[in-house]
């Protein structure tokens, strides 16, 4: 394999000069891309895909990832390619407000912002390319490359995972999920969860004149995890019938969506091998009901190269990454998994939970906000 250019930025440090091959060029395998070459290492990127598609429609990137954005050098086109998130309002099916997470107004110096996953990945490529990284598109890897240092971003069916902790069985949740992006002008900065018995609906603007629709119901007919299924777009609006507020309008305005099965997977046992490491859906999918399964993947790419640049030992410097890394992703995947209970409370249950969540958001509003400040304080590049 050509090893990539050295960065003219590079700094000192144990990765200067060092091989290394990333298998995937998603957002994780491309910030790990950056950030490593911006160290000094010569980074070749191996991507199934081909010429970039919009794929995968939206993603809320929080601050814990925003620092590292931020720390990249990115600051200035990440803002210029995603649209400011001031908040989350929970809402029942019929739209009346339950909760609201005021985002601006406990955080206001930690922007929350949503973005389309394809500007975001092209602004992450453009990056590694300026910084010397080889980016290597229509690369399907079959079988692990000999390198020195092997980073396997390779997502939900990591071959780089199943080398380092055997076949694993990950298991149907029940649940799956539509995606679609509709024409929109309201450029409000809101996210809005609308919960119904069983399935729930979130929306939230992505700018452009776009605005990302994610809607996720409990089935027991599914058995693919693929997500490059499409549905007929009137399933979508029948499931969601009932819903009311602007869900009716913006269902109207679905022309095409996806549909994807949500599977449970543990977290990886093992992340490394002194040799290889796996980084993001490779080493803990999650399912989206916390929005941060890109933001650990870029949060990973980070400590993978600040373990890797600090300390010229790499077995050591791996298993630090998965040190620092691990307790963290587990935490979050749980947390997202409770979260979509909560949001699919029926009858009685649903009653109860929703008017506890109005006193709250009534007598101490800051309280549901805080119970996940751990996810969002979190500075990665500190
Ligand atoms: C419904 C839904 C909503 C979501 N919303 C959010 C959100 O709001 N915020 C958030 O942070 N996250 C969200 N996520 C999760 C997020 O999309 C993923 O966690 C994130 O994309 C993981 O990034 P990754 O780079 O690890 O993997 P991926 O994005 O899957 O990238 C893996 C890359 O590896 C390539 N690849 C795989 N195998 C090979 C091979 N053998 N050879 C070469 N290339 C290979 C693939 O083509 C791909 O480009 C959501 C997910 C879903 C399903």
């Amino acid at each position: 394999m050509i090893p990539a250019a050295a960065s003219p930025n590079a700094a000192p440090g144990a990765l200067s000069g060092r091989a290394v091959t990333i298998i995937g060029g998603g957002i994780g395998g491309l910030t790990a891309a950056l950030a490593l070459a911006q160290r000094g290492a010569r980074v070749s990127v191996l991507e199934r895909a081909g010429m970039r598609r919009e794929v995968g429609a939206g993603i809320q990137i929080s601050p814990n990832a925003g620092r590292v954005l931020d720390a990249l050098g990115l600051t200035e086109a990440f803002h210029a390619a995603s649209h400011p998130s001031h908040g989350v309002e929970l809402r029942d099916h019929h739209g009346a407000l339950v909760l609201h997470l005021d985002f601006a107004r406990w955080r206001p110096d930690a922007p929350f912002r949503t973005i389309h996953r394809a500007r975001l990945v092209e602004l992450l490529e453009t990056a590694a390319r300026a910084h010397g990284v080889n980016i290597h598109l229509n690369r399907s890897v079959e079988s692990l490359p000999q390198a020195p240092l092997l980073i396997g971003a390779d997502g939900l069916h990591s071959l780089v995972r199943r080398a380092l902790n055997g076949a694993e069985t990950p298991f149907f949740t029940g649940q799956s999920a539509w995606r679609a992006i509709i024409p929109d002008d309201d450029p409000q900065p809101l996210t809005r969860v609308f919960m119904g018995n069983g399935r729930h609906l979130v929306s939230y603007p992505l700018g452009f004149g776009q605005r990302n629709l994610v809607a996720v119901l409990e089935r027991d007919d599914w058995t693919g995890e693929r997500w490059s299924q499409t549905d007929d777009p009137a399933n979508l609006r029948r499931e969601f019938a009932g819903f009311g507020g602007p869900v009716p309008g913006w269902l109207d305005r679905v022309a095409e969506t996806g549909l994807w099965g949500l599977f449970r997977h543990q977290v990886a046992a093992r992340w490394q091998d002194g040799r290889m490491a796996i980084l993001g859906d490779a080493a803990h999918p999650t399912l989206p009901f916390l929005a941060q399964g890109a933001c650990m993947a870029i949060e990973d790419a980070w400590t993978l190269a600040a373990c890797l640049d600090a300390d010229p030992d790499q077995g050591r410097a791996l298993s630090r990454y998965q040190q620092l890394r691990q307790p963290r992703c587990t935490r979050i995947v749980a947390a997202a998994t409770a979260n979509a209970r909560n949001y699919h409370l029926s009858g009685p249950k649903r009653l109860a939970a929703h008017t506890a969540l109005r006193l709250a958001n009534r007598l101490a509003p800051s309280t549901a906000f805080e119970r996940f400040a751990w996810v969002y304080d979190h500075d990665p590049t500190a």
